[in-house]
């Protein structure tokens, strides 16, 4: 258990884990020094009121001024290094992630699922913790997606189910998950990353310290995760067509057991979640969570927001909001999964590096036409050619205004039949607060778009 009396410890970065890091350690008995590039009236409510708490909080300053004396640093997910920190990690200073913090505060009794991958993480974090719910399991659900858990340690729970991030899979010292799942790694942060060799490698650093006794999930076939699964000991079970827990056409079936589950018996729809939800029976099998428990929840899990959700149907044409489709490989994944053979994709944002080729190849067959905004918007319609018509849309004086000019534009590219799809391939950082901002405002453009604006009647 983790004491940290008398020490004092540097926290880097004041967004959500860096505040619930600073509380954490403060109760643990540490002086804590907090930076922040931010000035402090750019700061959270949150972060302001750790000063009350009696954190010592440098807001617009550099960290180097933070870590001096610190026998203890924490960083935010992501937090870029800088010579005074390698410095002071040569001097023998233990630097550290939120996520790690978190873990050597937690009860040795309680053990942790780790849930890692490029796309799928928060949805497979969700019904993991869902299933444990239905089982009567107290579970922690949260990490990357929704809380930290270095708020909730002290908590009664028999389980902590953490989505984490490839970021948060760094500067890690004694992290080691009873289940570990690597949902699929491709391109994505390619901007933040020398390689997509170092991108995999960190979110392999989830299996490092597995023993035999631990369980890695991963998918069947699959050299990039085999291969960073193997980097541990852990006992490898495999999700998909041809795993472990397999993905047929019609069911879901856990060979090693012999339990099947109808697709459809399960609500959450699109091919992409039936890995996921194999991903998920894997993991909680570790746990031997009986098969009913999985059904009972499966027949009622439909999935969280801005994640391929069916939005309204007008004049024939569905529209969904994949707002959380902010890299090529889902938004890949979204157009793949919808049920209309024909769809017009929006997308566009802020780039994260990385080819757009893999979704123009699947627009060819399945893409009706594309409307792009935002600062991509030229590069993905150099991309798609004269592959489909592209519709591109200049950033009007206010969000609704250019959210309004692209749900039309959308919506006169599509056929009654068709599916008009938000799945940016992008980050939403250039126009919007965060993906559920960008989501919101596409859903109320898509609602006020009426019969008077020219639906066919
Ligand atoms: P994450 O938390 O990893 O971002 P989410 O569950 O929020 O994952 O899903 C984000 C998007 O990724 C979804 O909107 C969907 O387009 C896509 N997606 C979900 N599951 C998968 C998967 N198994 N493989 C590829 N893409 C997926």
């Amino acid at each position: 258990m983790l004491d940290l009396t008398g020490k004092h410890v540097a926290v880097l970065g004041l967004g959500l884990s860096g505040c619930a890091a600073a509380r954490l350690c403060l109760a643990r008995g540490a002086g804590v020094t907090a930076v922040d590039a931010k000035p402090w009236e750019a700061l959270s409510e949150d972060a302001r009121k750790l000063k009350d708490s009696g954190v010592r909080i440098l807001a617009g300053a550099h960290p180097a001024e933070a870590i001096q004396h610190a026998d203890l640093v924490v960083t935010s997910p992501g937090f870029p290094s800088f010579p005074e920190l390698d410095a002071a990690i040569a001097a023998g200073v233990r630097v550290i992630g939120e996520v790690e913090l978190s873990v050597q505060a937690l009860p040795p009794r309680v053990p942790v699922v780790a849930v890692g991958g490029t796309n799928g993480k928060s949805t497979t974090t969700a019904l993991i913790g869902a299933i444990f719910e239905q089982h009567g399991t107290r579970a922690f659900v949260g990490g990357n997606f929704g809380e930290p858990l270095s708020d909730y340690v002290d908590d009664a729970f028999d389980i902590a189910v953490l989505e984490v991030s490839s970021f948060q899979m760094e500067r890690l010292e004694t992290f080691k998950p009873k289940v570990s799942i690597l949902l699929n790694v491709t391109p994505d942060h390619l901007d933040r990353y020398p390689s997509f060799e170092d991108y995999a490698h960190a979110k392999g650093n989830a299996f490092v310290r597995q023993t035999k006794d631990d369980v890695a999930v991963i998918p069947f076939r699959d050299d990039i995760c085999w291969h960073e699964a193997r980097r541990g000991d852990g006992i490898v079970r495999t999700f998909g067509p041809g795993g472990d827990v397999d993905v047929t056409p019609n069911t879901i079936i856990e060979r090693t057991y012999g339990h099947v589950y109808p697709r459809s018996e399960i609500a959450l729809v699109g091919s992409h979640n039936a890995n996921n939800i194999a991903a998920a029976i894997a993991a909680v099998r570790a746990f031997s969570v009986p098969a009913q428990s999985i059904r009972d929840t499966l027949a009622k899990f439909t999935g969280l927001p801005h994640r391929t959700a069916f939005v309204t149907e007008i004049g024939g044409v569905r529209f969904y909001d994949d707002s959380k489709g902010t890299n090529v490989g889902a938004s890949v994944t979204a157009l793949r999964g919808l049920p209309e053979s024909k769809v017009v994709l929006v997308a566009g944002g802020r780039e994260k590096g990385g080819s757009y080729d893999p979704l123009v190849s699947v627009l060819r067959s399945k893409g009706r036409g594309v409307v792009v905004l935002g600062e991509a918007a030229e590069t993905i319609s150099n991309a798609v050619g004269n592959a489909l018509p592209v519709r591109r849309i200049a950033t009007a004086p206010s969000l609704e205004a250019t959210m309004d000019a692209v749900v039309r534009a959308a919506f006169e590219l599509a056929q009654p039949g068709d599916a008009v799809l938000l799945s940016p391939a992008c980050s939403s950082l250039d126009m919007f607060r965060d993906y559920k901002h960008r989501g919101d405002e596409f859903v109320a453009a898509v609602n006020r778009l009426s019969p008077s604006r020219g639906v066919p009647t």
